[in-house]
């Protein structure tokens, strides 16, 4: 029998993790010939997230649970659950009931049928905040067109994929993990699955608009240097408009002699430059930033308790041994 890891990160979702477990596994009931076990990632929540898995796991066998020292974020806790699934299929879902289960046996079929991975796409956003859908389009023509990687608009991570292609994404050992680009960079054959937009009901949605515009900004500059790419673009045009215009004064300056007045091409000149200084400086900064985390290489999340056998850390493409 094929084996099969569910993995979902869950953060503060106490009033939502019974039912999803329950309609989850009416729709895996229906689904014979195959093992699935539940790997509930607990990523630092607050509230009595772990103590809802735990009785889960007393209960029901194939319930497995890692939690951390703290919240690491909905990335980190996808990585964890990826890192520590060893079954055929690993399928990727929220714990909010808004990826519907009951899309998993289409999903599998997908996978049965050769795909390496089968893909949730949203085809409305209803209950969803006018600027936030905007941002959010902004966000993905923008990355299109910077990256080499192309992110399907209103993909969300719901998604079941190989073990070949779980295995590719682990070997991909970033600390600043954007997991988006990461599907579509490792490639593989994906299908996409439209589905309405669901509302969550139970619980709360834990991003705020600043929150997701540092992740956009963080999955752009961590998936394309174009940005720095713009920023000497930038710096030759500006060199080259400055070259013509102190030609053009100083020719002027031989020809009718120096003309006094010049306080506002002065003014105009300094404010222009200094913005763009800042501009450039802040790009090259985001980029200095990634590296300088990358270069920490600290580990992407910290395990407190788990049921699970503990892996050594497994990241990277180095071994963990002393120096
Ligand atoms: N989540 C997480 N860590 C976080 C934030 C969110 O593990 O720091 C989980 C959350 O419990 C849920 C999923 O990620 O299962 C999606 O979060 P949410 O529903 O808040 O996001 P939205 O659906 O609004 O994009
Ligand atoms: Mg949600």
């Amino acid at each position: 029998m094929k084996e099969i890891d569910i993995v979902v990160p869950c953060y503060n979702e106490q009033e939502v993790l019974r039912t999803f477990y329950a309609e989850t596994c009416r729709v895996l009931e229906t689904l014979p010939g195959y093992v699935f076990r539940f790997l509930f990632v607990d990523d630092g929540s607050k509230d009595n997230t772990i103590v809802i898995m735990k009785e889960l796991a007393q209960t029901h066998d194939n319930v497995k649970y890692l939690s951390f020292s703290r919240n690491f974020g909905k990335e980190a806790a996808m990585y964890a659950g990826l890192t520590y699934a060893d079954a055929d299929y690993v399928i990727l879902m929220d714990a909010d009931l808004q990826h519907p289960p009951a899309m998993i046996p289409d999903m599998l079929a997908a996978v049965e049928e050769g795909y390496d991975c089968c893909a949730a796409r949203r085809v409305s956003r209803e209950g969803e905040s006018k600027i936030r859908s905007l941002f959010s389009q902004l966000f993905y023509k923008l990355s299109n067109h910077m990256t080499d990687v192309q992110m399907p608009q209103n993909a969300v991570d719901f998604r079941i994929m190989s073990r070949n292609m779980v295995d590719s994404i682990l070997s991909l050992a970033e600390v600043e993990r954007f997991s988006k680009g990461i599907f579509a960079w490792v490639g593989f054959s994906t299908k996409w699955i439209p589905y309405e937009n669901v509302e969550r009901t139970l619980g709360t949605s834990k991003w705020s608009f600043w929150g997701l515009f540092k992740y956009a900004l963080g999955g752009i500059t961590s998936f394309s240097i174009t940005p720095l790419r713009m920023v000497s673009i930038l710096g030759f045009l500006i060199f080259v408009a400055a070259c013509l215009y102190i030609a053009g004064t100083l020719i002027q300056t031989l020809l009718f002699g120096i003309d006094v007045p010049g306080y506002v091409t002065t003014l105009c000149a300094v404010l222009f430059l200094g913005g763009i200084i800042e501009l450039s400086v802040g790009i090259i900064g985001e980029y200095v930033a990634h590296i300088y985390m990358e270069a920490k290489d600290r580990p992407i999340y910290i395990l407190r308790q788990t049921n699970l056998e503990r892996k050594e850390r497994p990241r990277g493409n180095h071994s963990d041994s002393v120096l």
